[in-house]
């Protein structure tokens, strides 16, 4: 028998899952349509790259309103947080999430060896965040507050002056996450006007969602030119490949960014319907509130429902496991005929 010599913690930590293969897969709060970007001639790919691509950390940074030095550019907003917990947690120092919420804040956590501390949400507040269990978590230790806003899955947004008292209540003391992940389907809910009064603030984006390009793996972090550079020194060598780098210079073009807009005011159209055809069924107790690219809703029998649409080759996501998640399934925006599909399958489940 093999003597399984890894690290004691990792056994505990429950690795991210996400199936992909033949099918309808709106389990990943994707881009539901493949959009064309073709690689630059010529590129020296015989050269290591830049660490940091000055030409993407400048176009990001106009993008987003702040300056080059206060970008991080990343595989991915995921390599974002395990760059984050490792740049702000020591092996048993503890962090804070708000649950139900983006799993990887715990995943890497736990790989960290960090002590998590969940401020966790209730659907009777409407998910909001507890701004006093965060500040007693941190009067309590925690170094690191990641905080997600719209929430994937419940949806929400997290209010500005949330943000602001936990900013205070940190002040000096912890670094505060907001993930922007889906920040692109409500531009003008950005926190990164923060960043300018605020230096333990870190936004976390990423080109995956309205952008199209998850399989391209490229995010950022913003923040104090400090922190990028402390994150620096965690962060792999060379995490942005030429590749990447030239398309996703492509996709923060003028035209890349106006296409870009177009495709997240056509989801928040779609993300309507699906609430709307959702709403309408006998098999769905309630829609949560959807600001982005992916519906949260409650079934009598959530179970019955994931079955019958994995049967019609349909994969969503599952979250009866999340704490007061119980029969919720969280299913991504397609186009309009993934939706006809998807409302369809669940309609022919036995009520
Ligand atoms: C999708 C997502 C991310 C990051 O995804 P990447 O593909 O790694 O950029 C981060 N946070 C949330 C909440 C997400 O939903």
């Amino acid at each position: 028998m093999t003597v399984n010599l890894a690290r004691e913690a990792l056994k505990e930590v429950n690795a991210y899952e996400s199936s992909r293969g033949e099918g309808l897969w709106l389990n990943a709060n994707e881009y539901p349509e493949t959009v064309p970007f073709a690689l630059r001639e010529g590129l020296r790919m015989n050269y290591y790259p830049e660490m940091q691509s000055s030409a993407l950390r400048k176009a990001y940074a106009d993008y987003a309103g702040v300056e080059p030095g206060q970008v991080l550019i990343a595989r991915g907003g995921d390599e974002a947080i395990n760059v984050i917990v490792r740049t702000y947690c020591d092996a048993g120092d503890s962090y804070a999430y708000c649950p139900p919420t983006y799993s990887m804040y715990r995943a890497y956590g736990d790989i960290q060896g960090a002590k998590p501390v969940t401020c966790v949400t209730r659907e009777a507040d409407g998910f909001a965040v507890d701004a006093l269990a965060v500040q007693k978590a941190i009067d309590e230790g925690a170094r690191l507050v990641f905080i997600c806003s719209p929430n994937n899955p419940t949806g929400q947004f997290v209010p500005r002056e949330t943000f602001e008292a936990v900013l205070e209540a940190a002040r000096g003391r912890a670094m505060v996450v907001a993930d922007e992940a889906y920040v692109e389907f409500n531009p003008e809910r950005t926190l990164a006007g923060l960043l300018r009064d605020h230096d333990n603030l870190l936004v976390i984006r990423t080109l995956s969602k309205a952008f199209a390009l998850a399989g391209l793996r490229c995010g950022f972090v913003l923040g104090n030119p400090e922190a990028v550079a402390s994150m620096g020194t965690v962060i792999d060598p060379y995490p942005v490949p030429v590749p990447v780098e030239d398309i996703a210079l492509q996709a923060l073009s003028a035209t890349g960014v106006a296409a870009m807009r177009e495709r997240a005011a056509k989801m928040r159209a779609n993300c309507e319907v699906l609430v709307r055809g959702l709403s309408e069924l006998p098999q769905v107790d309630r829609v949560f509130e959807a600001n982005a690219n992916f519906a949260l809703a409650r079934f009598k029998d959530a179970r019955a429902v994931f079955a019958r649409l994995a049967q019609d080759d349909i994969y969503v996501r599952d979250q009866r496991h999340m704490p007061g998640l119980a029969n919720c399934l969280r299913i991504s925006v397609g186009t309009r005929s993934d939706i006809a599909r998807v409302l369809a399958s669940i309609a022919a489940v036995p009520v």
